[in-house]
């Protein structure tokens, strides 16, 4: 059953962390059922949704000036009408609608995707201005009682397919840590664990539609403890454990976690859990303990440290990446200095860096002791000259191993196929389109700074001794 009669056009442009990128997706999901079908082209859009982030700084200006790009187009005839989502509009929803007056119809926040069908006809239905304009933006910011997840359609197949053979699935979302340098305990609200059973279902469909590979998603994704069907609380570790009894589901990542959160169980999953892809992304911010007490972050170095070496043992190979931020209100040389320090103890695959940038409304926006720009500039040039360099020797490490590679795409020469290592390479190689879908044991031959080269191999030629062995065998 559908209530609009013509297709419409949805154009969402979404800014910032997978979790946007999810539910964009499941906005549109939303929309589906209405009439609604996704278009790249923004000409043709008759809804035009910014998904916003609100994570660094310029966030809201960047909102700003898009609005104001839209509204060159409406004022050239263009018809559309334009919402404004995700963690921008969750802080600042009435500013939006009071300072983009006539250029902004709709504003709601993350925990109101389900109910878009509903807002928009309150859009239509609103009082207009002489110009066709409506006179107020509807605005919903609230933090509903209900859980959006019940209400979201899950996607058709072919929609799933056509997104592709990897797939994120939100199963957390908020966080209770109030880290003093970020917003999204204020954006994303409290910290909540979506069911086990609704994880499995969305999960089972993504699946049957094709998808190989699951990341689970959630601001704060290991401290998921979802209910199970006889109202147990289930940690991430388990949840992994059920997802992997999916027949034809390959791979499952996660991202992204807390030092803190990083549980014995979890940590024995990946021994256990052979479908629990070796890479993970642990972020601890500084190296520092001064800094990582005054972030509020609830571990210090040594215990960063710790977890690590625990990780470690349970999987020696696991790939590790984090996220950096330099120049924190009171962060000295010597503090920084700590910061390059355990970058070279842990020894990264994959970092992602930044430039503290104050959130206002966030502890750390009152703090003394801010780092001038100058320095933090220096200060993200030295760690990322550092981080280049384990990321590319990492790349290098792997050159001769066998890995299995999940063929995910058509490459980019004529005859050439792609996919991704289960450390998150990407590893393009010969080979025909029809492996697309399969995982094959590929010899990793050249890395260069970007991507990795690869040779699809036999298991046979994997396996020598066992395959010497069988022959053997058969000969007697
Ligand atoms: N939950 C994750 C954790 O505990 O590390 C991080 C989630 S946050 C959405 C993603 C990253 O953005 C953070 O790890 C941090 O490095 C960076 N970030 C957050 N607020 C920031 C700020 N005010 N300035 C610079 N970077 C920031
Ligand atoms: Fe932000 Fe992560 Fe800290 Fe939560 S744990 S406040 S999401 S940085």
């Amino acid at each position: 059953m559908t209530s609009e009669i013509r297709p419409k056009k949805l154009f969402i442009k979404t800014y910032g962390c997978q979790m946007n990128v999810y539910d964009s997706d499941r906005m549109a999901d939303a929309l589906a059922p209405h009439g609604y079908e996704p278009t790249p082209v923004i000409d043709d859009a008759d809804l035009v949704v910014l998904n916003t982030c609100h994570i660094r700084e310029k966030a809201s200006e960047k909102v700003f000036s898009e609005l104001g790009r839209l509204a060159e187009l409406r004022a050239e005839g263009r018809d559309f009408l334009v919402g404004v989502a995700g963690c921008v509009a969750q802080a600042e929803g009435e500013e939006i609608a009071r300072r983009a007056k006539g250029r902004v119809d709709l504003v709601f926040g993350p925990q109101s995707y389900h109910r878009l069908p509903e807002l928009l006809s309150r859009v239509r239905s609103g009082a207009r201005n002489e110009d066709g304009t409506l006179r107020a933006a509807v605005v919903e910011t609230e933090f509903p009682q209900e859980d959006k997840f019940e209400h979201l359609p899950l996607a058709e197949k072919q929609v799933i397919r056509s997104r592709g053979l990897t797939a994120f699935l939100t199963v957390q979302e908020g966080c209770d840590k109030f880290c003093s340098f970020c917003v999204v305990p204020y954006t994303r609200g409290a910290e909540t664990s979506r069911p086990v059973e609704q994880v499995l279902v969305e999960a089972r469909r993504l699946v049957e539609a094709g998808v190989r590979e699951l990341t689970l998603l959630g601001q704060n994704v290991n401290a998921y403890h979802g209910l199970d069907a006889k109202g147990r609380a289930v940690g991430l570790g388990e949840l992994c454990a059920r997802l992997a009894e999916i027949e034809g589901l390959a791979r499952i990542r996660y991202t992204t976690s807390h030092p803190a959160d990083m549980t014995d169980e979890l940590i024995a999953a990946h021994r256990d859990n052979d479908k629990l892809m070796p890479y993970l992304h642990l972020p601890v911010q500084s190296g520092s303990d001064a800094i990582l007490k005054s972030m509020n972050r609830r571990h210090t170095r040594a215990d960063f440290l710790a977890i690590i070496d625990r990780i470690k043992a349970a999987r020696p190979d696991m790939a590790l990446s984090g996220d950096f931020i330099v120049g924190f209100p009171g962060e000295t040389d010597a503090d920084f200095e700590q910061t390059l320090s355990i970058v070279r103890e842990v020894g990264y695959a994959s970092a992602y860096t930044f430039k503290y940038s104050i959130r206002p409304g966030t502890p750390g926006a009152d703090m003394d002791g801010q780092v001038e720009e100058a320095v933090k500039s220096e200060r993200l040039a030295a760690l990322n000259a550092l981080i280049t360099t384990q990321m590319r020797d990492f790349g290098r490490s792997v050159v001769g191993r066998t890995l299995d590679v999940l063929i995910e795409k058509p490459g980019r020469m004529p005859g050439q196929i792609g996919g991704r290592s289960p450390y998150l390479q990407a590893v393009h190689m010969a080979g025909p389109e029809r492996l697309i879908g399969t995982v094959q044991p590929v010899l990793i031959v050249a890395a260069g700074n970007n991507s990795i080269e690869g040779k699809i191999v036999t298991h046979a030629e994997r396996n020598p001794a066992s395959f010497l062995e069988s022959q053997e065998l058969a000969a007697l």
